[in-house]
């Protein structure tokens, strides 16, 4: 079989094994609708309690406070559409980023549709946005601030405690989408002032499909899909047990893990990082290189295209992402690259190599080798650079 080195962790990531352990129980034995009131229901509750309390437990919270959600796209359409249907204005206003993910971008631009005002602030040539930007854009009618955790191409980290802080003192809902940072650096969300958090459980080494919506205390969450009232109400529909039972599992498995992950991974980064950027001229580190996820390398080369590497490195097992994204097959340059100052052609020259906590120096080194060879074909073919 072909080599497989994966280097693209912030797409998803492969499942701890003990959180297939836990799941498959609940699959084949303990079958039970949670909702049923005899022993096999009783045992699916009880693990979804047990999966609710060590998730809440990572972020220092009680476990009423945790929503199970299909996922990271669910949880930020959910915390959106709240704080608009919370909200008595008549055209509540929304302050939000350039560089989200389409998650909260799309769900921004269908709220539009329907009167509701978005700000999308500008980051910093690093991928960062100014808490005093974020300021000057709060309005009367501002019902919610929504600023990603850690930017999921580039992986900025953003100054989340000094804006809840100017979100509390203005009087408005925070919520941050950690989908990119949640298992990968610590959050504390009472001490940093968030409201509202989403995260999604396959970027955690849990599995797909699963989620969940931090609500703080004291919030009065309503649903945004209705039915038989489950999760008190606020998420209908039977709950996926195997999922929230895996979720819980990795945020366990993420927790106890994280400071030697963490400063595994930003060892390996500086080694890739350092590497490519001295190895292969004209090559540049797209984001800060500080406030910046370990596990994030996100890196230009100067006149190659991003997904024709990534289809080269693809033919030797190796798995990155271009930035581009492809929408309905139309390849659209990044608006993250485009929000950092980067031309239409410069996005299109971005790759990402995102790490996890399986991969090795000595795949760091193969990449490396095989990322130089397929620069110096694609300069060749286009007959102008030498590597
Ligand atoms: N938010 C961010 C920052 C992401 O990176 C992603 C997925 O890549 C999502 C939201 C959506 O998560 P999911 O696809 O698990 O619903």
């Amino acid at each position: 079989m072909k080599r497989l080195v994966y280097l693209d962790n912030a797409a998803t990531t492969q499942p701890f094994p003990e959180v297939l352990d836990a799941m498959i129980p609940y699959y084949s034995r303990y079958y039970g609708n949670p909702s049923s009131g005899y022993e096999l229901g009783e045992e699916s509750k009880r693990a979804m309690s047990l999966s609710r309390k060590w998730i809440a437990d990572t972020l220092q919270v009680a476990p009423e406070t945790i929503y199970f959600t299909s996922g990271g796209t669910e949880s930020d359409n959910w915390a959106l559409m709240f704080a608009v249907s919370a909200s008595k204005k008549r055209a509540p206003h929304i302050i939000t980023t350039a560089i989200e993910h389409h998650a909260i971008l799309n769900t921004c631009k269908n709220l539009e549709k329907s009167g509701v005002r978005v700000t999308y602030l500008p980051v910093n040539r690093n991928g960062i946005v100014l808490p005093e930007h974020v300021e000057r854009a709060i309005r009367p009618d501002t019902v919610l601030i929504s600023v990603m955790y850690a930017n999921n191409e580039i992986g900025s980290i953003q100054p989340i405690r000094k804006i809840a802080e100017i979100a509390h003192r203005r009087k408005v809902l925070f919520h941050t989408d950690a989908v990119q940072a949640y298992g990968q650096i610590p959050i504390l969300v009472k001490e940093e002032g968030i409201d509202l958090l989403s995260a999604s459980g396959h970027k955690f080494n849990g599995p797909k499909g699963t989620g969940f919506l931090y609500a703080r205390q004291g919030l009065k969450l309503q649903p945004m899909i209705h039915g038989g009232g489950q999760e008190r109400k606020m998420r209908s529909g039977t709950e996926n047990v195997p999922g929230i039972v895996g979720i819980g599992m990795a945020a366990r498995c993420s927790a106890e893990i994280l400071e030697k992950k963490m400063r595994y991974e930003k060892r390996l980064q500086n080694y890739l990082i350092d590497r490519i950027l001295t190895e292969i001229p004209e090559s540049c580190l797209n984001g800060s290189r500080t406030k910046r996820l370990p596990n994030n390398i996100n890196i230009s080369i100067a006149g190659i295209n991003g997904p024709a590497v990534v289809a080269l490195l693809d033919l030797e097992g190796i798995c990155a992402s271009s930035a581009s994204a492809c929408s309905a097959g139309i390849q659209k340059a990044s608006h993250v690259q485009l929000a950092i100052g980067k031309s239409e052609q410069q996005a299109y020259e971005a790759i990402r190599f995102t790490l996890g906590v399986h991969n090795t120096r000595e795949e760091l080194d193969y990449t490396v080798d095989v990322l130089k060879q397929c620069v110096k074909r694609l300069r060749e073919s286009s007959g102008c650079h030498e590597v």
